[in-house]
């Protein structure tokens, strides 16, 4: 893709704001916060996550009132974010010990949790079967039998739940598809049958108290929810019809997307990959209306229904702050350094996007293009895909004829705008906010390359700005090694 996504407008009004030139978040100067706590900083707005919390609680059960929001802990496992949920009347989503652990910390019963996961460990099971959770979400048969194996060692009834494999594309990318059997999650029918078989067996040890699906995330093709409410309905009275007693729950999993894009005005010019992943305007409602509706209509207001969201509660609760370090001028553009690289906000590895402002010069109206790098030794350090520009050079080279589909190669290999538009002003030492980084984002930091992790505060409209996590030390780089000194 040539072109970058356009600066302006950027503004979210009673979230991001500007004064005097600079950015606010609830009310919060960013660049006194930098001066603060220090760089790269993740800034989590309380505020933003209780709206999001109300937003998909009233929404959903508006339309079926015995819904229980399960947040998927991996999109962020905060101990500050997961009281704030919990707080506002969320249950919870787990998939390891550690995120067990974590929502204990946090304040939650294992009864409010549900565990998914590919390959449970015996241990794990053995601590989530002691205390009762609501559900173990089953991955495949070989885990139903350990799961039997420590119920009866235990002897507890553990409550499991059935993931099946929709066959429902739901993500634009492969490794964003959850709900097809060329994934690697989930059982398929025949499987689900034995599985089943296996249950009614073991009564003593085994509940069946529902079934699951999940289909995959920033999934933003309403046609996959309409596909996804239609099979878990006919699945729903299939299961049923083999059981001697009723479901518990239907659990619809997660995936809803959240807009990436600042605005609607600054989006129109970018590739056809970007207007159909990150532009959306599928909200909670929209969800409620085409997923949690068809489901009350077919199956009646008794069933429990729970979902399963992490994104969609948490990539708009955050900006990540980052200062430029370093500057060069290459070809025609000038290549700026923040100090925030993948190791920062992994998420970029992958070609994730991320609109940037200029925190130190919010409003400025004059613009230019910018390459823009992290700091880490590593090619693929960049906020441009050196990969994806690198695969269209090479077809290319070795395919001449394809240059007259050198737009559409780009479309489809280039993943990143390769340039972004800043204040002319811009330069060394300007805080560059990254919009839209709550979620998968501060669980995968790390110290690659020696390198400090990120803190990272909570800001709220009344008392400002506190630490949630703090930065990493020099000394944390030892906390895992065994050594003589
Ligand atoms: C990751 C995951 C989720 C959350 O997905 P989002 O796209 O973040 O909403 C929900 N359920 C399961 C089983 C998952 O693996």
């Amino acid at each position: 893709m040539r072109q970058a996504v356009a600066l302006h407008p950027w503004g979210r009004p009673g979230h991001l704001t500007s004064q005097n030139n600079q950015l606010y978040i609830d009310g919060v100067n960013t660049v006194e916060l930098i001066a603060e706590y220090g760089s790269p900083l993740y800034v989590y707005s309380e505020p933003k996550l209780r709206q999001n919390a109300n937003d998909i609680l009233s929404n959903f059960r508006r339309v079926h009132a015995n819904t229980t929001v399960c947040f998927a802990s991996k999109a962020n496992a905060n101990i500050a974010v997961l009281q704030v949920f919990k707080d506002a009347g969320l249950s919870i989503e787990i998939n390891s010990g550690g995120e067990f652990f974590k929502a204990k910390t946090a304040g939650y019963s294992a009864k409010e949790m549900v565990f998914n996961g590919v390959a449970k460990l015996r241990p794990e099971l053995e601590q989530v079967i002691a205390e009762d959770i609501k559900a173990i979400n089953v991955d495949s048969i070989a885990e139903l039998e350990r799961i039997l194996s420590v119920a009866q060692a235990l002897n507890k009834k553990a409550n499991v739940t059935l993931r099946i494999v929709p066959e429902i594309k739901g993500g634009a990318a492969a490794g964003w598809e959850t709900g097809t059997s060329s994934s690697k999650f989930g059982m398929t029918r025949e499987e689900q049958r034995i599985a089943i078989a296996l249950i009614n067996a073991n009564p003593d040890f085994l509940t069946m108290t529902g079934i699951h699906a999940h289909i995959g995330t920033q999934v933003t093709d309403l046609n996959a929810y309409q596909k996804e409410a239609e099979f878990l309905i006919a699945y729903a009275k299939e299961v049923s019809a083999l059981m001697p007693y009723p479901l518990q729950h239907i659990n619809l999993g997660g995936g809803y997307p959240k807009n990436y894009s600042s605005s609607e005005e600054n989006w129109h010019s970018v590739a056809q990959h970007y207007q159909e992943n990150y532009r959306t305007d599928v909200d909670f409602e929209t969800i409620a209306k085409v997923l949690i509706q068809p489901m009350t209509d077919a199956l009646g207001t008794d069933i429990e229904l729970i979902v399963e969201p992490g994104r969609s509660m948490m990539s708009d609760t955050a900006i990540l702050l980052s200062r430029i370090e370093c500057e060069k001028q290459r070809s025609d553009h000038p290549v700026y350094y923040l100090d925030a690289g993948y190791n920062i906000l992994f998420d970029i590895y992958s070609g994730w996007y991320f609109h940037m402002l200029n925190a130190s010069r919010a409003d400025d109206k004059d613009t230019k293009l910018c390459r823009m790098a992290g700091p880490l030794c590593d090619s693929t350090d960049t906020y441009y895909d050196v990969e994806g520009e690198g695969r269209v050079k090479s077809l290319l080279a070795a395919e001449p004829a394809l240059s007259a589909h050198h737009a559409t190669l780009e479309q489809v290999l280039v993943h990143q705008p390769n340039l972004r538009e800043l204040p002319a002003n811009t330069q060394n030492g300007d805080i560059i906010a990254l919009l839209d980084t709550g979620a998968y984002a501060l669980e995968m930091m790390n110290e690659y390359c020696g390198r400090a992790s990120a803190a990272a505060v909570m800001t709220d409209m009344q008392q400002g700005s506190k630490l949630i996590r703090r930065r990493s030390e020099p000394e944390d780089l030892l906390r895992f090694e065994v050594y003589e000194s």
